[in-house]
């Protein structure tokens, strides 16, 4: 039996933990933080995006385990289209019973321990293998040995404490897509704001069926944005109002603010990221109240515990996802999960929103090697951080698919013989994965499924 150590309990590294611990594995799971969910429960982050591409189903698993278990406790409004036509299908959740979920789930696994309030802080190394990890607890440091280390952390800390090359952000001027705080407001009358919307839709980026979809999801109010800006009443680089009703009623998650040019994985930069994304909270909260139909009664229900971080590091894997793999809906050997959302670039630098407005993804296979850093045998990243370009992490950053790659690294971990995942025998982890994931012949695989 491989004891797996996993750092990061955001969606990736969960669903990597319950996974490896389903598998037969014995699992050590650390988080720095005293919460489970990572981006979707301590910044707010939702809805999830990209469980489908056009009419098929591409992220299931563990995934859909847990959107399940959210809706039994009436936590998600399930998969409905997305009324801005960004991607096939988007899955309010609401991030309070997120946590009830991962913390069940963590309940339920046997096999499986949790250490709360403990941060990686550097990997050990003997040659191709990672020999164990000191960590900061609230009793002291600790060092952790295992046979096979999951880094789940976002921003890559296990595998850039054990030296594997990575590329910070975009190569031309290593910058990273801005950083977001995410504000929860309530006694939004979205009724009227739908008035609105009809009665301009060329303020709007819309799917041409948003009508019919009886879910409110707002990307523009173009002009009002632009007057704020000339103004000076907004004061940060943004050209729409982004957001996305909740699952109560009358609750709205808005993702408008924007820092720019600042890195997760550097102390100054992350504080001043925190500090201004709290600013630019209160700006937009003014203007909404004062300039957004149907937010004249609108209340502040709380902001993120923490910023929301899009982008930081990216390891150099066996292989490196990119763009054009992205477009021509890329097949590979070694699929272990798929992602049905298209490319998807914050500006790093202004106030744009880029994406392919032409056509939804039509969903791309994602292979097990860019989870397999360069010159190590037992260690995997998985989640926002694995082996991509740029614009490549701007599609596959996305949720499920972080979820989908961590429950596949979570059972290549179980799997490996003497912790060697480059030994692994991909065919049999595409099985589990596939079992895992339910209903064979369905694309959970891309081409394998
Ligand atoms: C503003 C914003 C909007 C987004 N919008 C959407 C959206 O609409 N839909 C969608 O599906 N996705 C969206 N995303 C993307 C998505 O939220 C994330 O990319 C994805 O959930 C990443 O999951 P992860 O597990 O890889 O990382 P994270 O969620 O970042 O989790 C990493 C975990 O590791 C922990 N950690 C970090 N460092 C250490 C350490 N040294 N030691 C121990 N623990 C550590 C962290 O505390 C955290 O719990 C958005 C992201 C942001 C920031």
């Amino acid at each position: 039996m491989n004891h797996v150590i996993i750092a990061g309990a955001g969606a990736s590294g969960m669903c990597a933990a319950i996974a490896a611990a389903r598998s037969g594995a014995e699992v050590t799971l650390i988080e720095r933080t005293g919460l489970l969910g990572g981006s979707n429960t301590l910044s707010l982050v939702c809805p999830l995006m990209g469980f489908h591409a056009g009419g098929d189903q591409v992220v299931a698993g563990l995934a859909q385990e847990i959107v399940d278990r959210l809706g039994r406790r009436g936590g998600t409004l399930g998969h409905i289209p997305d009324p801005l036509g960004v991607a096939a299908s988007i899955t309010p959740i609401e991030p309070e019973i997120l946590k009830q979920v991962y913390f069940e789930l963590l309940r339920e696994t046997p096999n499986l321990s949790l250490m709360l309030h403990t941060t990686l802080l550097s990997a050990q190394r003997e040659q191709d293998r990672i020999t164990g990890i000191t960590v900061q607890t609230e009793s002291g440091r600790r060092f952790l040995s295992a046979d096979v280390f999951i880094d789940a952390t976002g921003d890559a800390d296990l595998a850039a404490s054990a030296g594997i090359p990575f590329t910070f952000g975009r190569v031309s001027d290593g910058l990273a897509q801005p950083m977001t705080m995410v504000l929860r407001i309530g006694n939004v009358d979205l009724l009227r704001v739908r008035a609105f919307m009809k009665a301009h839709p060329d303020q709007f980026v819309l799917a041409s069926n948003w009508e019919e979809i009886p879910y409110t999801a707002v990307s523009g109010f173009f002009d009002l944005v632009r007057e704020a800006r000339d103004k000076g009443i907004l004061t940060f680089p943004r050209d729409r109002v982004l957001f996305f009703e909740g699952v109560h009623p009358g609750e709205v998650m808005v993702n408008m603010s924007r820092v720019i040019q600042c890195r997760s994985t550097e102390a100054e930069e992350r504080t001043h990221a925190e500090l201004e994304g709290r600013r630019q909270a209160d700006e937009i909260l003014r203007f909404l109240r004062e300039q957004i139909v149907g937010f004249e009664q609108a209340r502040l229900v709380e902001t993120g515990m923490e910023i929301g971080i899009r982008e930081s590091r990216h390891v150099h894997g066996r292989y490196t996802l990119s763009e054009a793999d992205i477009l021509r809906a890329a097949v590979f050997e070694d699929s272990v999960a798929m992602c049905g959302f298209p490319i998807d670039i914050h500006d790093p630098q202004g106030k744009e929103l880029y994406w392919d407005e032409t056509q939804q993804s039509r969903g791309y296979d994602i292979p097990f090697r860019v989870m397999l850093p360069e010159g190590l045998r037992n260690l995997l990243v998985t989640g926002r951080a694995i082996s991509a370009t740029h614009g490549a992490a701007a599609s596959a950053r996305i949720t499920p698919t972080a979820m989908a790659l961590g429950e596949a690294a979570g059972i290549a971990a179980a799997l490996a013989e003497n912790g060697n995942l480059e030994t692994l025998d991909m065919k049999n982890l595409q099985q589990q994965l596939l079992r895992a994931r339910g209903i064979p012949g369905r694309r959970f695989l891309g081409s394998v499924g």
